[in-house]
């Protein structure tokens, strides 16, 4: 199930200490190239499968929504690979 990270809930938390504590979006910088899916998936599933992956981008009527789902590991790898900086790995 997908959480409702987005405009109004921006970030993804974990409780690990030392590790990336949340990850904030900015889905007003998304440009839905799915590099992010891309890599996770690839990191998870070991395909290049955006469905597979742990975050979720959608087209909305006023942009795109950026969601995690639950099993996101908040490894931050995402966030790495979105050269637009809608995603911010906190630490
Ligand atoms: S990599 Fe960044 S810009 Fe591309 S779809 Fe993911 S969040 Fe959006
Ligand atoms: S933090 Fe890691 S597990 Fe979570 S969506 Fe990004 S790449 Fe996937």
């Amino acid at each position: 199930m997908r959480t409702t990270a987005g405009r109004q809930a921006p970030e993804r938390r974990s409780k690990l200490p030392g590790k990336i504590i949340e990850i904030e979006t900015h889905p007003s910088r998304c440009v839905g190239c799915l590099l992010c899916q891309l890599i996770c998936s690839f990191s998870y599933e070991k395909m290049f499968n955006p469905s597979k992956a742990r975050i979720a981008i959608e087209r909305g009527d006023d942009g795109f929504k950026i969601s995690f789902t639950d099993e996101c590991t908040l490894c931050g790898r995402c966030a790495q690979f979105c050269v637009y900086n809608a995603l911010e790995a906190k630490r």
